[in-house]
């Protein structure tokens, strides 16, 4: 079916987060698919992204173009501070306001704009099965039927589905790429500096590297009274770092 979709000029949009996943997908995609046919998109979410994500993702991904996209309405601590809560693994608005959205949205200019992909599109993600429970449960290519609307063909692929951590690391390690330097830090995810589903160890290295944007999300928690951390106990308690 890839190879299929590859003859038919299909355009494969790499989402990239600048972790070592997305990486690693670049890495197989490039080996797969001709440049011409792909583009990189970065969801940034600003303050609360690790420093050095935009430059890391362009000295990975060679000559491939880059679209870097926000939520133009809102930051992610907007959003907290409106809705007086923080997301939760089970609602992860976050995800949906922050990065499906905007991505989705410039894939659809993107499309319109470069009529020679027909309106079909691959949208890669670094999604892996191992990470949770809950993901190895994902499919890991299907077609979208609701984007496949006007004139769009559209599919979701996640193209290193099977691979172990060891792998992705194994990976980067034979492209001659190192990964993003948080990694170096003693970070195990990136995502967003502070995740609402990070383990303790990843909040206490997060807190000990980005000392100013720790004390925001404790001073926020605060202010209304709700808890970012999945124990349901408030950061400063989870990592042990007073502010
Ligand atoms: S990295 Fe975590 S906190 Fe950030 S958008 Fe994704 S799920 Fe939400």
């Amino acid at each position: 079916m890839i190879e299929n979709l590859i003859e038919r000029g299909a355009l494969f949009v790499i989402n990239h987060s600048a972790g070592k996943d997305s990486q690693a997908m670049t890495i197989r995609l490039r080996k797969l698919v001709p440049a011409e046919q792909m583009l990189v998109i970065h969801a940034d979410l600003g303050e609360v992204e690790w420093r050095g994500n935009i430059e890391h993702i362009k000295s990975t991904i060679g000559d491939l173009p880059l679209i870097v996209c926000r939520n133009e309405n809102r930051t992610f601590l907007d959003m907290v501070e409106q809705r007086g809560m923080w997301p939760s693994p089970s609602q992860r608005q976050c995800t949906s306001d922050q990065k499906r959205n905007p991505i989705e949205r410039e894939i659809r200019r993107y499309l319109k704009a470069k009529p020679q992909f027909g309106g079909l599109v691959v949208n890669c993600m670094g999604i892996r099965a191992a990470e949770s429970p809950a993901r190895s449960k994902q499919t890991p290519f299907r077609k979208v039927d609701g984007n496949s609307l006007g004139g769009r063909e559209w599919y979701n692929w996640l193209p290193i589905f099977e691979l172990s951590t060891e792998e992705v690391f194994a990976a980067i390690a034979a492209a001659g790429e190192v990964p993003h330097w948080a990694y170096a830090g003693g970070m195990s995810r990136l995502s967003c500096v502070f995740c609402i589903m990070a383990s303790r160890a990843d909040l206490r290295t997060a807190a000990a590297l980005n000392p100013d944007l720790y004390r925001r999300y404790v001073e926020l928690e605060k202010r209304i009274g709700h808890t970012m951390s999945m124990e349901r106990r408030p950061l400063e308690e989870v990592t042990g770092i007073p502010v």
